[in-house]
């Protein structure tokens, strides 16, 4: 047998192997019911990554509603978008940045009423993925306590997707989800002096 010959066997008999264990994982993931995901970490790729789930969701012919906290006054290629699909709500449910507010009472009142839209679709299950865009600042500022937001995320509908994206989110959320990505920073090209790129950035 040629060299080449052996290392497709070995190849082969590898990807054997590789898809029994597969398979004996798909075949023990028999249960069905909705999640809760959390996409942290100072890495860029959070919200997009919940966007990209929005897509999927839709392409499923699934209902979506998208609460932006924090972030209210930029024009981003994905609310654009997004909002003119007829089976998407989205909410923006901030004024900004905090340091562009500067106005916490300001900033405390619109979180408090995102959470109050975004609780009533919470108890929609007709609203088949609900992301919670930026949701971990209002933890961190204090502007909401996770002990009034966990237990209306766990009493959800059965079968609702929430996705919580943000930096640095709590470790009883961590703990409550049940999928959780950190994304980390190893670079950016804002460092390098370069401006946000519509279709990337924004
Ligand atoms: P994206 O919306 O691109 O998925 P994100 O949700 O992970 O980003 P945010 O903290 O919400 O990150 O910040 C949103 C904006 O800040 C985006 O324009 C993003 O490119 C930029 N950004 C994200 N992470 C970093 C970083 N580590 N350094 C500099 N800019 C960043
Ligand atoms: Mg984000």
């Amino acid at each position: 047998m040629k060299e080449n010959d052996r290392y497709h066997e070995r190849h082969r008999s590898r990807m054997i192997r590789k898809k029994a264990v597969v398979d004996a994982a798909i075949a023990r993931a028999t249960e069905q019911r909705g999640l809760l995901l959390v996409i942290t970490g100072n890495g860029k790729g959070k919200s997009s990554s919940a966007f990209g789930m929005v897509a999927r969701a839709l392409g499923h012919g699934m209902k979506v509603a998208v609460f932006q906290f924090i972030k209210g006054k930029g024009d981003t290629g994905e609310q654009s978008f997004f909002q003119r699909q007829p089976d998407v709500l989205w909410e923006q449910c901030g004024e900004g940045f905090t340091w562009e507010t500067q106005n916490r009472d300001r900033d405390i009142a619109a979180a408090r009423i995102g959470w109050d839209k975004a609780r009533c679709a919470l108890t929609d299950p007709n609203r088949n993925l609900i992301v919670l865009d930026e949701m971990t600042y209002l933890f961190k500022y204090n502007y909401l306590s996770l002990e009034e937001v966990l237990p209306v995320l766990q009493a959800r509908p059965v079968n609702q997707h929430v996705i919580v994206t943000g930096r640095g989110a709590p470790e009883t959320l961590i703990t409550a989800a049940d999928t959780v990505s950190e994304i980390a920073d190893v670079k950016h090209a804002f460092r390098a002096g370069i401006m946000a790129q519509p279709g990337i950035d924004l």
